[in-house]
């Protein structure tokens, strides 16, 4: 039995760190140095031409960040895992150091605000053509995988309102096309969702949200095979996206709760999302454990838990909004996810700011759309305040 071989919660809190600790110390130091010392000219020279394993400097490598990348490896099953200074620099570095002129893409229209810029300003302006379809409509996206597809891009659940795509069905489609696929798995965690299982040749996150948990650190994380692995490090270490090693600590410390945050989370996703849809003033309500959710068959055949996550709009649109979310209590009103602090925010002020009203409608983000990230709180008490607060409005 080793420390790596455990459930995915004995792997949160072991796994990874083993090759790190030092002076019998119990939990992974922060290593700040930028460069290592080499007394011997040929040792240096070795490691730093990658024939020995070490560290040279720090945009490349560190201890403290080689341990977070070890854990979140093990958390998917993956061979090999680089991490980023954000999850946009994990997406964008991925797509930059496959893409080329010419080539085409395959994703959803409704991805992550930032990921969606990338498909509609800054790929274009490379000369790569994507196609962006209706999240769900599988058929559709089979079709245009067939027109040609260098990279199948998908965010599963989506941000914000949790739409599910089939991973094992258009990984499938994606490698017949001999596309290379890449999933978004910052929703749904390991703990929900490994999707290097189901087919998929790489996975991401955005550490930010539910690895780190606790809102104080920005970090992203991509894992799958060495060969592929291997281009994408080598371009961040060059352009210079690399994960603080602080950041790396903190991430590394809150992953050691993740399944009990994740599991908590979700309990009160779903009280939450059960006291939305007993509510006059709630239009619609967004969550894929629901049997109403328009996803929920797929979701449930690929997930094993529905996660945290979820969205609703009030009849009242965002005029509605603006009385509802000041009234809470146990709420922060920001534009994170994940955190063990219960977070509401309007898609158009949090993950679609860089969308026009007319971009957001196109995708089915209602103006008034709320996002709702679940705490880790006691569920009564978010209950509970959720009923002052619509009383009141
Ligand atoms: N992916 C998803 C699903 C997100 O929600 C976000 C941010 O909200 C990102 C990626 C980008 O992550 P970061 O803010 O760490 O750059």
């Amino acid at each position: 039995m080793t420390k790596e071989q455990g459930n995915i919660g004995t792997k949160s809190v072991w796994a990874g760190e083993a090759d790190v600790l030092v002076h019998g110390a119990t939990q992974v130091p922060v290593v700040v140095s930028v460069a290592y010392n080499y007394d011997d000219m040929d040792e240096w020279y070795d490691v730093a031409t990658g024939k020995k394993q070490g560290h040279i400097y720090g945009r490349n490598t560190n201890p403290t960040v080689q341990a977070f990348e070890e854990k979140v490896r093990i958390l998917e099953g993956a061979e090999a895992s680089t991490s980023f200074s954000t999850g946009m620099a994990a997406i964008s570095n991925t797509l930059y150091t496959f893409l080329r002129p010419g080539d085409r893409v395959v994703s959803i229209k409704d991805t992550y605000g930032g990921t969606n810029k990338i498909f509609t300003e800054f790929l274009p302006n490379m000369d790569v053509d994507v196609a962006l379809c209706d999240t769900g409509n599988h058929e559709k996206m089979e079709a245009e995988i067939e027109k040609g597809c260098k990279i199948l891009y998908l965010e599963t659940p989506t941000n914000p309102t949790v739409k599910i795509t089939d991973i094992e069905r258009m990984a499938k489609k994606g490698k017949e096309a001999g596309a290379l696929v890449i999933i978004d798995n910052t929703f749904a965690t390991p703990i929900n969702q490994n999707p290097l299982e189901l087919g998929a040749d790489l996975v991401l996150h955005s550490a930010t949200k539910f690895l780190g948990g606790h809102a104080d650190a920005l970090g992203g994380v991509i894992c799958g095979s060495k060969e592929l692995i291997e281009p994408i490090y080598h371009y961040r270490e060059i352009n210079g996206a690399t994960m603080d090693p602080w950041a790396a600590y903190l991430l590394l410390r809150g992953m050691k709760t993740l399944k009990l945050r994740v599991k908590q989370q979700e309990i009160n996703a779903v009280a939450i999302a059960e006291f939305l849809l007993k509510q006059d003033l709630v239009e619609d309500v967004y969550y894929p454990g629901l049997k109403t959710h328009v996803n929920h068959d797929i979701a449930k055949k690929q997930m094993r838990g529905f996660g945290g996550m979820l969205s609703f709009s009030l009849k009242g649109g965002m005029d509605a909004v603006r009385i509802l979310l000041p009234n809470l209590v146990y709420a922060n009103r920001a534009a994170n996810l994940g955190a063990v602090e219960t977070t509401y925010g309007p898609a158009r002020t949090t993950s679609h700011i860089e969308c026009t009203p007319e971009e957001r409608a196109k995708v089915g983000i209602p103006e008034g759309l709320v996002r709702v990230s679940a705490g880790i709180e006691d569920t009564e008490d978010l209950i509970k305040d959720l009923e002052q607060a619509f009383a009141n409005l």
